[in-house]
């Protein structure tokens, strides 16, 4: 039947053909009537002369405004867990602070007020035991970590009798092996603490003593002295922020 092959598949024909070329469009106009109202617009600036680019103080100025309540710092040692030390500063520092952390392991800390910078400033801060190195930002601040020969750390005295917890035995006792700042109050929790927590300067590259015989009143008795964090200097460079095994500058 001659109408069969019309009812099974159509012939194919073969024929090339150039695909017209679509009018040429910007993508842009892809994106017309989207909201774009959550990012801020930028523009296009022609570059001067050569390739470099130079930002002005006038470029920044509000910025420079937001940051000046500000102070940049590190934790001596390790860097630590960014929601830990966002807790510890909300509870130590100010509860309205931004945190960033930026590079070569320092941070960022933007106070609501200037007062809050000055009272973070005029005191010594340790984390987990590591003493934070904290001074105020400036737009030419230079985040260099410094290299120190003595540091404060807090130190746990075990051992002392309960009278003789007081400033005066403290600072004898903490006196043999480093420079005595301030103690925690024992008052405050003289029915569980089995120790007293105290700062101390210590010098870094000395060695630092866990035992010491002490004489109260005619009686040797030996003290045990537990520090929250031991200043670890290293070999190769000398500084004291890292072990040897952690070092940039070794080969
Ligand atoms: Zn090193």
């Amino acid at each position: 039947m001659e109408g069969a092959s019309t009812s099974s598949s159509p012939p194919t024909v073969s024929i090339e053909r150039q695909t017209p070329l679509s009018p040429r469009h910007s993508w842009r106009s892809c994106f017309e009537g989207s909201d774009a109202t959550s990012f801020i617009n930028l523009q296009y600036i022609p570059p001067g002369e050569g390739s470099k680019v130079s930002i002005t103080e006038e470029d920044v100025a509000d910025e420079i405004l937001y940051w000046t309540d500000s102070v940049v710092g590190y934790v001596m040692g390790k860097r630590p867990y960014y929601p830990h030390f966002k807790a510890f500063i909300e509870k130590h520092w100010s509860k309205d602070v931004t945190l960033v952390y930026l590079k070569n392991g320092f941070f960022m800390v933007r106070f609501q007020h200037s007062d809050d910078v000055q009272k973070v400033l005029s005191c010594i801060h340790t984390f987990e035991g590591r003493v934070i190195i904290i001074k105020k930002w400036s737009k030419n601040v230079i985040l260099q970590r410094e290299n120190f020969d003595t540091l404060p750390i807090w130190i746990r005295v075990h051992d002392l009798p309960v009278h003789c917890r007081n400033s005066t035995s403290l600072s004898k006792v903490c006196s043999l092996f480093s420079k005595p700042i301030s103690m925690d109050d024992p008052a405050l929790h003289r029915d569980k603490d089995q120790y007293v927590r105290v700062m101390v300067e210590v010098d870094v590259h000395k060695d630092l003593p866990e035992d010491m015989v002490v004489d109260f009143h005619g009686e040797d008795c030996k003290v045990h002295v537990e520090y929250e964090w031991k200043p670890i200097v290293c070999s190769v460079c000398k500084r004291v922020d890292h072990a040897v095994d952690r070092c940039p500058q070794r080969v």
